[in-house]
Formats: C-alpha cells, sequence, structure tokens
C-alpha cells in the first residue's frame, strides 16, 4: 500500500474485529492509538462487554470478586461501533465481508480475528449436561460454578489437573470442600512443567488435603432421579460418590466460523506470521486479514522458528498491539510479534510464574532455592540452550531467566551465585508423550503447478 492509499485507509477504512475480549479491546485501542481514524466494528457473541478470565478461576471462584466485577478497563476511548451478543457466522474473503448469526453482513478493509477458545466439554453430551456438571471459560460459567460451590457440595470432583483444575483444587480446599482431582498423567501440570515440577505440584496438593489420583481417568459419569451428577467411575475400576464435577479437560480453538474461507484454520488454531498476518490454507499470507490472542498460532525465532498458541494473558496483549500496528502502516514499519511468553498461577498458597516455554525443553536443572521450602527456580533446556524457567514462590527471578532465554543462553545457565540449591545437575523434564494426531491437512493434485492443500475437518 503506497502512503496516500495507506493515509486514506487511515482516515476512512474500515476495521472489522471479531471477537471481544482481551485481545479485540486492546487491539482496538491499539489501532486508534495508532492513528486510525475510520470505522470501526467489534463483533462479540458473548453478551458482555469485556472482561478479565484469569480472576474467574481465582477470586471469583473463592468468592472474593463478584463475577459480573471483572470488567477490563478501558485505556482510552474507541469510538468503535461494538456487536455484542451476536456471532460472527461465516467470512467472505471475495467481497470482504463477515457474516454474522442475526443475517446481517459487515464489510471490512481489514479484519482482526480474535475469536480465542472455548472449554473444552465433558466428551459425552448427556453426562456434561447433567447438573452439577461444569466447565469454566466465561464470567457465566464462573458464577454458576461459584453459587454450587457457595451451596457447600459434599464432594467435588476435577477432572484434569491443568492450571485451571489445580487452581480449582486449591480454592475449594480454601473453601473447606472435599476434592479429589482425576489426572491421565502421572502428576499435575505434568503438560505445562513436566514431571519433575509436576511432582512437586502433587506433593502440594496432597498436603492441602486433595484427594489425588493420578495415571487414572474418568470413564463415566452417572446421574441420579433429578438429573443432577451423583456419581464418577474412574478408568481404574473406582467408584466416587460426588455432587459437583468441573471438567478441566483444555480448550478448543474458536474457528468454525471460518470455515470454507480457506485459512490456515484448524483445530491447532489460525495460523499466521510473525507480523499476525494470517496464512491462507497453502500457508500463503493474507494482505488484510491479521490475528491475535489465544486463537493465534505463529512461527517463534527461539523455538527453532515452530508454531506456537501461547494461551497467556500477555500474548494477547502484546498480540493485538503488533497486530493493529501491522494493520495501519508500511510495509517496512511492520514489527514482529517476538514475546518471550510469561504466565503466572496462584495455587495452595504458592505463586508459580513460568517464562519461556518449559514444554519445549527436555532437561530441567533446579537453580536457586529450595524445593522442600516450595521456594525456587528451575531452568528448562534443550540441546544445551535455555528455552524456559519457572519459579515458585519466586517471581522476582523471572526477569533474569527471561533475559537469559531472549540470549538463547547455554544450559543449564551458571550459578546465581547464592541461593545455590543443594543439587543443581540437569535431568530429564519428563513431559508426558504428545498425543498422534488426526491429519490436518492433505495436498491434492499430481501437478506440482497444480497442487491444493484441502482441510480435513478436525475432530470437534
Ligand atoms: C479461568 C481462566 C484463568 C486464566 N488464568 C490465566 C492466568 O493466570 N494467567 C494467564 O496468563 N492467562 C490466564 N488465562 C488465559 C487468558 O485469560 C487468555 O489468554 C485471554 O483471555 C486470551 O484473550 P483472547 O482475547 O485471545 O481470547 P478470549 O478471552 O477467549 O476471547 C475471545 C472472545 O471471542 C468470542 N468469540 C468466539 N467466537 C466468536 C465468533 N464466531 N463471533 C464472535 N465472537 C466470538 C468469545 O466468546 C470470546 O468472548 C486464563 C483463562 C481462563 C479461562
Amino acid at each position: 500500500m503506497i502512503t496516500r492509499s495507506l493515509d486514506a485507509f487511515k482516515a476512512n477504512g474500515q476495521i472489522v474485529i471479531v471477537g471481544a475480549s482481551l485481545a479485540g479491546l486492546r487491539g482496538a485501542e491499539a489501532l486508534r492509538d495508532e492513528g486510525f481514524g475510520g470505522r470501526l466494528t467489534i463483533i462479540g457473541d458473548e453478551p458482555h462487554a469485556p472482561y478479565d478470565r484469569p480472576p474467574l478461576s481465582k477470586q471469583v471462584l473463592e468468592g472474593w470478586v463478584k463475577a459480573d466485577r471483572t470488567k477490563l478497563p478501558h485505556r482510552r476511548e474507541i469510538d468503535a461501533d461494538w456487536r455484542l451478543g451476536v456471532a460472527a457466522t461465516g467470512l467472505d474473503r471475495t467481497k470482504k465481508l463477515v457474516r454474522l448469526g442475526d443475517g446481517t453482513e459487515v464489510p471490512f478493509d481489514r479484519l482482526l480475528i480474535t475469536t480465542g477458545v472455548r472449554a473444552r466439554q465433558w466428551p459425552n453430551p448427556a453426562e456434561a449436561g447433567l447438573e452439577g456438571v461444569f466447565t469454566v471459560r466465561t464470567c457465566d460459567d464462573a458464577a454458576r460454578l461459584q453459587a454450587a460451590l457457595a451451596a457447600r457440595p459434599r464432594r467435588v470432583l476435577i477432572i484434569g489437573a491443568g492450571y485451571i483444575g489445580s487452581e480449582m483444587a486449591s480454592v475449594c480446599r480454601k473453601l473447606g470442600l472435599d476434592v479429589t482431582v482425576a489426572e491421565r498423567a502421572a502428576a499435575p501440570l505434568a503438560g505445562a512443567l513436566g514431571n519433575v515440577i509436576g511432582a512437586i505440584a502433587a506433593e502440594m496438593q496432597r498436603d492441602a488435603g486433595v484427594d489425588l489420583r493420578t495415571g487414572v481417568s474418568v470413564s463415566a459419569l452417572e446421574g441420579d432421579s433429578r438429573g443432577h451428577v451423583c456419581r464418577a467411575h474412574l478408568s481404574d475400576g473406582t467408584r466416587l460418590d460426588v455432587d459437583l464435577v468441573l471438567a478441566s479437560l483444555g480448550s478448543i480453538r474458536n474457528v468454525e466460523w471460518l470455515d470454507g474461507a480457506r485459512l490456515a484454520a484448524g483445530y491447532w488454531g489460525l495460523g499466521c506470521d510473525a507480523g499476525c498476518r494470517v496464512f491462507d490454507v497453502h500457508g500463503v499470507v493474507t494482505d488484510d486479514i491479521f490475528v491475535a490472542g489465544d486463537v493465534a498460532r505463529s512461527p517463534h525465532v527461539l523455538f527453532g522458528y515452530q508454531f506456537l498458541s501461547m494461551e497467556h494473558w500477555d500474548n494477547a496483549v502484546l498480540g493485538a498491539a503488533v497486530a493493529a500496528h501491522n494493520m495501519v502502516c508500511e510495509e517496512l514499519d511492520r514489527r514482529a510479534h517476538l514475546l518471550v511468553p510469561t504466565n503466572w498461577s496462584g495455587q495452595f498458597g504458592v505463586n508459580i510464574k513460568s517464562v519461556g516455554v518449559p514444554s519445549f525443553g527436555d532437561e530441567i536443572a533446579f537453580t536457586q532455592g529450595a524445593v522442600t521450602e516450595r521456594r525456587f527456580a528451575a531452568a528448562y533446556g534443550r540441546n544445551g540452550r535455555i528455552v524456559g524457567a519457572v519459579t515458585f514462590n519466586q517471581g522476582k527471578w523471572l526477569q533474569h531467566y527471561e533475559a537469559l532465554i531472549m540470549r538463547s543462553s547455554p544450559f543449564p545457565p551458571p550459578p546465581a551465585g547464592f541461593d545455590v540449591p543443594a543439587d543443581a545437575r540437569s535431568v530429564p523434564a519428563d513431559f508426558p508423550p504428545r498425543g498422534v494426531g488426526a491429519p490436518d491437512v492433505i495436498l491434492t493434485g499430481h501437478d506440482p503447478n497444480e497442487r491444493q492443500a484441502e482441510l480435513v475437518q478436525p475432530p470437534r
């Protein structure tokens, strides 16, 4: 786009944002900061103004903060046309318009996609529909779950011990509720942090009185005559009497509305370059469609240029800022979204923070503090380079490790000079094996000039 037409676009163009949450709101603010003065439309399928999700599994469930009191502050006036409570159901790339569930269409010059992810439901629909079976992704989910916890169930069952399941288990113990956690892997947080750290997380759960069952899955949920969940069957043959179940089974990317648009969208997310420009189904970059937040998946220089989905708060904020900048700038001014991801969690009185991509590593070394005091830092390495770090009650050190990761420093890193742990040897980080996925995309046609990529409908 030459300067004159860019100026005209910035003054009079039309930008549509689909997804009215953290990345959508921050993207809209950044567009105005960048001088976009044209028409801005924000489409969101939830009826609510953008709100913050991290408190939903923490302060809201504990009952300190009401679920409807987590609205995101607006950092500036954005003068947008908000279309809330209506989903985008289709994208016509030829006519450049977004189709909505109410039958209307919204034209765009440029589009920002921030549709995030949703909670994976318990896979048996009849069992998922029983009273007392929950997931937590939205503020409405959290409000319902909080009310159910306040009614003091006799036993809560949490299926899946990732971050959200573990935070929820911690909340249950704080509320004095009996809770069982069933986790298929060998330890809680194993997928994110590996089994070495998972073993410490397991100890924390058991010390706090959680009935933690690992290496076991839930095979069925049973309802009583009122249609309320009353029992769970575990793969080891155990039966548990429960009256509240939280399925914490990870997330599904909100990309179905893009079916037929021939973009690189599938169960892995929406692929884009490091400047947030969306790839089409062939892996060719588009000019006018951008993506940010949980739904995005982009290559990261520090991690072997692998495509990463970063379902973290700071990725949504910073990715939206980069996307907004690149939507309204000249080609030579484009920026890359080169975030070193960070994540935080509070559970069982411990503040857990991570930086980089621990799961990209295959080794781990404790670098500071004492595991027995649950106050330590550990670094993750791959091929002799540091790729991630985790701290337990040592968040102040995160920036130190972030700097090491950014420089791709040697692993294990040199001891910090004090508070050196008793055993600083590196050992396998022991991440659970990744499942073999179904095929996502295939090539058709024999002649290389006529070859076409075809998306295979992913399991949803
Ligand atoms: C319970 C919980 C706790 C968390 N805790 C932490 C934490 O401690 N630290 C951390 O870093 N991160 C945490 N996260 C993750 C963080 O909240 C997300 O990374 C962040 O919300 C991503 O923002 P987003 O805008 O990309 O996506 P989302 O917040 O998922 O927003 C996407 C929006 O798009 C809407 N949408 C989807 N499809 C359509 C459509 N077709 N048409 C219109 N609208 C659509 C969705 O309904 C949603 O409103 C937590 C998340 C949850 C759920």
